[in-house]
């Protein structure tokens, strides 16, 4: 009777925001006479919210796309490299381009930008490391993601970086986030990777992360809130592109456990019960079951009852 009411079969046909017609909101719902319509609903509101964040990146490419920057690991390695050359033999070249909050304040408003270029200050062999890292886990998922895509993901964490960094102005900000964020993406991405460390030992990059992840839990644990806020700065941008699907995918196990749960349950339960004794083929493994055919849907009963019961009748209706 629902579907042939004339007046909800003019409003589903003329409502300009029904979800199949493309917009992005709600459509309205059939009044819920029907078994189900809450579900059907709660899934519909779903999907809107995924085509939302979806079309969320994809309207900002539209009209921010141009402005992305092309090969930005590599632009970022072309200030990184040559810096970290000169700072071989002139440490001190360092010192203006960091980000320090308070001499921003005083008017080094460059340092916002330059401290970028700061590389990693270790020994030759692992800064090869980590410039050889960065390039190669950069451009993979720029590849996969498109420009525009891995632009947002760097500028989130840029971003983040600088808004905690005010928060303890006199200690210089670190750019660590730029390849952790990248290598933590990377890892998600494609765990199963081998990186070979130092060119003797390969390792799974998904160990790597999980590594990193580890010391950022310990350091969360042990550090002062700036620790934890620059901490959290630098994995920002990670959760914003990777939470969904980590939610998505627990909710996924969590079932999957529950399921398995279930039939291990089902099991462990016997399969022939006397239906007057309740005895089963656990409790007594020599005893024979039979089914009785003249009871109303054929109970269970033991070798006493099988012969001594009364009979169900049938249900007339
Ligand atoms: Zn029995
Ligand atoms: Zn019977």
């Amino acid at each position: 009777m629902l579907f042939t009411d004339p007046e909800i079969g003019i409003k589903k046909t003329v409502d300009p925001t029904a979800g199949a017609l493309g917009g992005n909101r709600l459509p309205k719902p059939p009044p819920g006479r029907y078994a189900g319509s809450r579900v059907f609903s709660w899934l519909l509101r779903l999907d809107a919210e995924r085509a939302f964040t979806v079309s969320l990146l994809d309207k900002l490419q539209r009209r921010l796309g141009r402005f992305a920057i092309p090969h930005l690991t590599l632009a970022i390695l072309s200030l990184q490299v040559p810096v970290y050359v000169i700072s071989l033999f002139q440490p001190q070249v360092l010192e203006p381009i960091r980000l320090v909050p308070s001499l921003v304040l005083q008017g080094e408003f460059w340092r916002l930008f330059t401290f970028v270029a700061v590389p990693p200050e270790v020994n030759i062999i692992l800064a090869y490391l980590h410039f050889n890292m960065f390039y190669f886990m950069g451009t993979i998922l720029e590849a996969q993601w498109g420009t525009f895509r891995y632009n947002v993901f760097m500028l989130v964490g840029y971003v983040a970086t600088v808004a905690a960094s005010f928060l303890a102005p006199e200690l210089p900000a670190s750019n660590a986030f730029l390849l952790l964020s990248v290598l933590l993406a990377f890892a998600y991405r494609y765990p199963e990777f081998v990186v070979n460390l130092y060119f003797l030992f390969p390792m799974r990059v998904k160990w790597i992360a999980m590594l990193a992840w580890g010391v950022f839990a310990w350091m969360m644990y042990v550090g002062d809130w700036n620790l934890r806020l620059s901490i959290g700065a630098s994995v920002l941008n990670f959760f914003l592109f990777f939470g969904r699907e980590i939610l998505h995918r627990m909710r996924w196990s969590a079932r999957q456990m529950e399921l398995r749960r279930r039939e291990l349950v089902q099991q462990n339960q016997p399969r022939h019960q006397c239906r007057i004794c309740g005895k089963t083929e656990q409790s007594h493994p020599r005893m024979i079951f039979r089914y009785c055919s003249k009871c109303a849907g054929n109970p269970c009963y033991c070798e006493e009852h099988i012969y001594d019961h009364e009979h169900i009748e049938e249900v007339s209706v």
